[in-house]
């Protein structure tokens, strides 16, 4: 029911963590799959590994998402690869600490740069070939963090998870003509190299947290991420879908049941 045969997707942050959850289910679905990063080789390491999961393409295209010039060019190598382009995951997002005591504005800026305005240069530089596919797709990654929890640390973080949603309502109504539908995934905490960074002592409190007992996986994610760009999924658009095991559920830390 659920065909993923012949999508062609671009994924933003593709080669670790949440993204590449997100490719490796498609890429096992068998659609055509173009990783963006800024490290070359973890890009190759990944799409050597995502090779061989599907019969679809997979390319790697190093791309800082904060230049628009960048995503224009990775756009432009993703439709030359597979001829057009179906579904873009605007994915690549930072989450570094930052209190708001000490915050600096270059630490803003950086943050906006990469978590905001990455995601509206990735969507506007794929937007012609969504227009072009007839069932385009934009998924974002935002998060829970922001709209819907906070975390000490992440008030810069947060503000921009938020501005996706912002983006996205807007961009919804803008592209429903083309039958482009545009949705967020908002994940809880899931096991990516970035989480990793964040230490053990905290991913072990926020797994207390979570009424399912356990931080999600990337592919949680990337099980969602297939759903929605899936031609049977055109009529859901503008929404913001946590994936989080239950976390923002619970009243206290009492409320779980273990
Ligand atoms: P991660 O493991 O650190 O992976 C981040 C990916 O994004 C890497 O591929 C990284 O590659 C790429 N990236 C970072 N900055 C980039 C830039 N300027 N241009 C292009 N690519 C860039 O992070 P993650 O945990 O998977 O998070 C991915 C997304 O999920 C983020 O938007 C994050 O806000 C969101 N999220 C994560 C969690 C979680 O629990 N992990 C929860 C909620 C939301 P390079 O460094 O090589 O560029």
């Amino acid at each position: 029911m659920f065909d993923l045969d012949n999508r062609s997707v671009l994924v933003t942050g593709g080669s670790k963590g949440i993204g590449r959850g997100i490719a490796t289910v498609f890429a096992r679905a068998g659609a055509n799959v173009a990783v963006a990063a800024r490290s070359s080789a973890d890009l190759d390491a990944c799409v050597a590994d995502l090779d061989s999961l599907g019969s679809g393409k997979v390319i790697g295209v190093v791309t800082d998402v904060s230049d628009r010039r960048a995503c224009d060019e990775l756009a432009a190598a993703a439709l030359e690869a597979f001829g057009g382009l179906d579904v873009v995951c605007a994915n690549a997002g930072i989450f570094p600490d930052a209190p708001l005591a000490t915050m600096t504005p270059e630490q803003l800026t950086e943050i906006f740069a990469v978590n905001v305005n990455g995601t509206f240069f990735a969507v506007q530089a794929c937007l012609d070939a969504l227009i072009a596919s007839g069932s385009g797709r934009v998924i974002l990654t935002s998060s829970i963090t922001g709209p819907i929890t906070g975390y000490p640390g992440w008030s810069h973080y947060g503000a921009t998870k938020s501005a996706q949603l912002g983006f996205m309502r807007t961009a919804a109504i803008e592209l429903a003509p083309h039958k482009i539908t545009v949705n967020a995934i908002l994940p809880g905490n899931i096991m990516s190299e970035g989480m990793i960074e964040n230490g053990d002592e905290y991913i072990a409190s926020m797994a207390k947290s979570i009424p399912a007992g356990a931080l999600g996986t990337p592919e949680d994610i990337g099980h969602l991420a297939a759903f929605l760009a899936t031609k049977e999924a055109g009529y859901i658009t503008g929404q913001a879908i946590a994936v989080d095991g239950g976390q923002v559920l619970p009243e206290s830390l009492d409320a779980i049941v273990t």
